[in-house]
């Protein structure tokens, strides 16, 4: 039996742990339920598990025969900050909770490969179950490397996975090179005098310097970064004044910018910088700016060549050549997934979730994982493994 077909015949279980996951979604680093699930499953699989790595974070080994390479798989745990609005069986029980990104669907996948390879020893190595909290904007994955990750799990190379809305079920698309951008935020603060609105010679006004600061930045990206360099920059909140009939002394203004490449994120941050001061000068007002206040900034998520290859070539050969797009545009998403790849040699990959309808888009109320992928997910994996420890 080919190994799609044996691991189908698991579909019915890995549908019902990723149901279960749904219904009880828990967010960065509060993982607590989601992970003693995982956990216990791994065991029962035979697994060696290590528990608590950034808090709830799970490595667990399998070991097969004499060979001493080693790969790392990894899936994320967590869930977002959105309400659920699915009528489905198992829609979130956690109020203002779900998983709108499908993380529920990559933990349910990588358990059962751990369930496959742990039941079918066809590889001769090592391959470390990594299953990370608080990709959504938190940095698990930065948090589990500074923990010791690799010091304790020494992969060789390292493989990631997410459903990709809109990309036909079950299809594949792989780059080569960046595949998600890098992410950071920025706090700006404006501080001067105030005064009444009808004598505003005797204040400095943080809101029209605000305005003029806002417009100079939309400037960052398309007068100072190579037009064939993809770069985004968004002003996405702004915080100022009280009432009809005075001038506020403050203004907080916050954004985010996002790239692909290290030369262009220290570009954008460096002109936002001279731009803040600038207009800060011009306005007569003070300004502080911070980057990454509350976030953690992520780097371009990039993947190498030879994993690269070698996760094209299983893909091929489990879909059909015809169903690995490689010329799939990078997304302008980041991804937690680029701090391991920073590490290891690897492959971050899209899988194909179907037709999004307009609403199964990722981090939308509406969003739900296509439980039809699972078995393909999960192959994947089994395949990945066995061809690179063999
Ligand atoms: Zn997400
Ligand atoms: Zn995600």
């Amino acid at each position: 039996m080919s190994i799609y077909k044996e691991i189908e015949t698991m579909h019915a279980e890995m549908r019902s742990w990723r149901q279960y996951l749904h219904q009880h979604p828990e967010t960065a680093f509060e993982e607590f339920n989601t992970s003693s699930f995982i956990s216990a499953k791994l065991r029962e699989f035979g697994l060696e598990v290590h528990e608590g790595m950034a808090t709830t974070g799970i490595v667990a080994s399998l070991s097969y025969g004499n060979g001493h390479k080693k790969i790392a798989l990894r899936a994320d745990m967590d869930a977002l900050f959105i309400q659920e609005k699915n009528k489905l069986s198992y829609k979130s029980k956690n109020n203002g909770k779900m998983h709108a990104c499908g993380h529920d669907g990559h933990s349910a996948m990588l358990l059962g490969a751990a369930k496959y390879l742990a039941e079918h020893t066809d590889f001769n190595g090592t391959v470390y179950f990594i299953f990370q909290p608080a990709e959504e904007g938190r940095a698990g994955a930065k948090q589990m490397i500074e923990d010791g990750l690799f010091e304790l799990f020494p992969a060789d190379c390292i493989f990631g996975l997410h459903n990709f809305p809109d990309t036909p079920q079950g299809h594949f698309a792989i780059h080569t090179g960046p595949v998600m951008a890098s992410f950071d935020c920025f706090e700006i603060t404006l501080a001067g005098q105030a005064a009444h609105a009808a004598m505003p010679h005797l204040g400095s006004d943080v809101l029209l310097a605000s305005a003029h600061l806002i417009t100079a930045l939309q400037s960052v990206v398309s007068r100072n970064i190579n037009p064939a360099d993809p770069a985004v920059l968004s002003i996405t909140q702004i915080h100022g004044g009280d009432t009809w009939n005075a001038l506020p002394d403050s203004v907080v203004l916050r954004g985010t910018f996002r790239c692909f490449n290290q030369a262009t994120q220290q570009l954008i941050e460096n002109r936002i910088r001279q731009l803040v001061e600038s207009i800060a000068q011009g306005f007569n007002l003070e300004a502080h700016m911070s980057i990454n206040p509350e976030n953690a900034g992520y780097p371009v998520t990039c993947n190498t060549d030879t994993e690269t290859a070698i996760a094209i070539e299983v893909a091929q050969e489990l879909v059909g050549i015809e169903h690995v797009d490689l010329h799939a545009a990078p997304s302008m998403g980041s991804e937690d997934f680029a701090f391991m790849l920073q590490e290891k040699p690897g492959c971050y990959v899209w899988l194909g979730n179907g037709s999004s309808d307009g609403e199964c888009l990722l981090h939308n109320p509406h969003y739900d994982f296509n439980d039809e992928i699972l078995p393909v997910g999960a192959t994947y994996w089994v395949k990945l493994v066995e061809r690179i420890l063999n």
